[in-house]
């Protein structure tokens, strides 16, 4: 799997690549690859001649507690996903050539970045959308994909793409699990047995409310109030969120009209913290 670290060389097989009229697709990932970037990096190939995967590990998205320098990286790995699913290159560059000594210029999307994991990590979302604003000028790809896992991030995105006059659409890839129902993610990696059974209850609790909505419960406290008990029962799980908004403007709803958004965070172990979610619209009735 070919890879670029470098702005001046990527933009020249973009070039040649535009040339020649073909679309590209773009992957945005921090790496350390699993099914879920997979699927992503397959459904862009599918829709595109050319598919850039960029692995990079942001620090502007990270704040000073979190786990920016622990956070797993392996390039090797990276490059047999890619090249499996149909990538053409990975984009690798370093903190130094996406920033050079110190960025001044950041790209904040507001109202929307308030809340859920918006709220527990400030600045986070910033982050994204600086790195993210480069990226897209950089590659200036026809498509980008991001996966529902980070549901507020998509909407986010989308808002910024709108927002900003991107010509670019915006692909939104569906949740991939592992057999037991755990949202894949890198950040699995940091769970122990005990903690890894224990995480079960954010997919639990979500299918339990999933449940509770489909029978035709209207009053959302009473899906937030299943979700808290169910993550309560769990001694290793402590709640950072539970949030019921509108899935495109991420607003608290009270009533169910436009799709909803049912997003969780929870902390194992005090420390490992995972994100879930699902997306449910009121069946129309003829
Ligand atoms: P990350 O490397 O965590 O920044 O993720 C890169 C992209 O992969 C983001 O758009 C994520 O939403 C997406 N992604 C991560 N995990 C999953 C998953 N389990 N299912 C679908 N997409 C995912």
């Amino acid at each position: 799997m070919k890879i670029i670290h470098e702005i001046y060389d990527i933009k020249e097989q973009i070039k040649k690549w535009k040339k020649e009229g073909l679309s590209i697709g773009f992957v945005p990932t921090m790496g350390f690859l699993h099914e879920g970037h997979a699927s992503l990096i397959k459904t862009a190939s599918k829709e595109n001649d050319k598919v850039i995967v960029s692995v990079f590990v942001n620090p502007l998205q990270f704040g000073p507690t979190e786990d920016y320098s622990d956070y797993p990286r392996d390039i090797d790995h990276d490059s047999k996903i890619c090249r499996e699913n149909g990538a053409s290159l990975i984009f690798n560059p370093s903190p130094k050539t996406m920033y050079g000594d110190k960025n001044y210029t950041h790209v904040n999307v507001d109202t929307l970045t308030n809340k859920l994991c918006g709220f527990s990590r400030p600045g986070h979302f910033q982050g994204v959308c600086t790195v993210i604003t480069k990226f897209f000028n950089i590659l200036s790809p026809d498509k980008a994909y991001f996966g529902e896992k980070d549901a507020q991030q998509l909407a986010v995105i989308k808002r910024m793409v709108k927002d900003l006059n991107f010509d670019i659409e915006i692909i939104g890839c569906p949740i991939i699990r592992e057999k037991d129902g755990l949202a894949k993610s890198s950040r699995n990696t940091y769970l122990d047995n005990k903690g890894r059974q224990a995480a079960l209850v954010l997919n639990k609790s979500l299918k339990s409310a999933h449940n509770l909505l489909e029978s035709g419960e209207k009053d959302l406290s009473k899906v937030k109030k299943l979700i808290k008990n169910n993550i309560e029962k769990e001694p290793l799980a402590t709640i950072d969120y539970i949030e019921i908004v509108d899935s495109l403007t991420l607003q608290p709803v009270y009533k169910i009209e436009d799709p909803i958004l049912v997003a969780i965070a929870v902390y194992i172990n005090n420390k490992v913290r995972l994100i879930d979610n699902f997306t449910f619209k009121i069946k129309q009735v003829k």
